[in-house]
C-alpha cells in the first residue's frame, strides 16, 4: 500500500514559460491529494481569470493591511504589483494531509526555502530564451512595457535555477507534465 505524505511544493519559472497550461493538465491527472494555493495580487485580472480561481483580485490597500496582519507565507512584487501567499490556507491544508502547490516566483520562491526548508522545489525553464520571448509575445496579454520587464526578470530568475531541487524543461507540455507527476508521486508516495 502507499502512504501519502503531505508535502509543500514551489513550483517557479519565468513569466510566459507555460506555468498555467503545465498545472492545469498536472491537477486534470493527479489524485485529489494535492491543492493550489491561489495568491492574492494586486495586478488587474485579464480577460477570463476569474476571482477566487486564478487569484484573489485585492487593492494595495487591502494587501498591504494583510501584510500588516502577517497573513502571508511569503510576498513579493513582481512588474509593479504585488503577489502573496495565504499562510493559513497553506498550513490547514498541510494539517489535514494534503499537499499544497505554490505557484510562485523567485525572490518568494527563495522565501519560502529559508522558512520551509522541507519543501519541494521545482524550476520550470524554457527551451531557449529566444523562445520564452515568442511564448511571452505570442499571449497577447501584456503591454510591451510589461513584456519587457517580465523578460528582464527572466534573465534574473534563469540564474537561480541550482537553488532548486529538480528543474524541468518545458519543450513539450505533456512530457513535462508527466515529469512533474513523476517528481510529485515520488516526493509524496511511500510504501508502508
Ligand atoms: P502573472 O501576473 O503572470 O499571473 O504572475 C506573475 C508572476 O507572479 C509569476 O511568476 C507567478 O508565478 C508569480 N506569483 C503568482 N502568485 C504569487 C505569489 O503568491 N507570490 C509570489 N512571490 N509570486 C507569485
Amino acid at each position: 500500500m502507499k502512504k501519502n505524505n503531505a508535502k509543500l511544493i514551489i513550483f517557479t519559472g519565468p513569466s510566459g514559460v507555460g506555468k498555467g497550461t503545465i498545472l492545469s493538465d498536472f491537477f486534470k491527472k493527479a489524485d485529489n491529494n494535492i491543492v493550489y494555493s491561489i495568491s492574492n495580487t494586486t495586478r488587474k485580472p485579464r480577460d477570463g481569470e476569474i476571482n477566487g480561481m486564478h487569484y484573489y483580485f485585492i487593492s494595495k490597500d487591502e494587501f498591504e493591511n494583510l501584510i500588516k496582519q502577517d497573513a502571508f507565507l511569503e510576498y513579493a512584487t513582481y512588474s509593479g504589483n504585488y503577489y502573496g501567499t495565504n499562510k493559513k490556507f497553506v498550513d490547514e491544508k498541510i494539517k489535514e494531509g494534503k499537499s499544497v502547490l505554490l505557484e510562485i516566483e523567485l525572490q518568494g520562491a527563495l522565501n519560502v526555502m529559508k522558512k520551509r526548508p522541507d519543501a519541494v522545489t521545482i524550476f520550470i525553464k524554457p527551451p531557449t530564451f529566444e523562445e520564452l520571448e515568442k511564448r511571452l509575445r505570442g499571449r497577447h496579454s501584456e503591454s510591451e512595457e510589461s513584456i519587457k520587464k517580465r523578460l528582464e526578470t527572466a534573465k534574473e530568475e534563469l540564474k537561480h535555477t541550482d537553488k532548486f531541487h529538480y528543474v524541468i524543461e518545458n519543450d513539450k507540455v505533456e512530457k513535462a507534465v508527466d515529469e512533474l507527476i513523476e517528481i510529485y508521486n515520488r516526493e509524496t508516495k511511500s510504501n508502508v
